[in-house]
């Protein structure tokens, strides 16, 4: 198990030609940024990207967000994840 606080960075991996990109969680995302892999280039969406990317950057934003809110107002309780097969 794991939780937010434990996360030092989010990867993303290029289904195509498997590049990773490693970012912290506390990174400015930058939907321009995040529309095609930065090694080979595949575009990750389609024409109508700000729409199909916006759920995926919200997604890591709320890691961030997690963050931030259990360092600074920690609860009576603990979020861990747990995970089957960690990559
Ligand atoms: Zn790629």
């Amino acid at each position: 198990m794991f939780d937010f606080g434990d996360v030092r960075s989010i990867v993303i991996q290029c289904s195509e030609c498997g590049g990773r990109t490693s970012v912290p969680p506390e990174v400015k995302w930058q939907l321009s940024k995040f529309i095609a892999c930065p090694i080979c280039e595949t575009e990750w969406f389609g024409r109508d990207y700000e729409t199909a990317a916006k759920p995926y950057i919200d997604a890591m934003r709320c890691v961030e967000r997690a963050r931030r809110l259990l360092e600074d107002a920690p609860p009576r309780f603990a979020i861990r994840l747990e995970v089957d097969d960690p990559c």
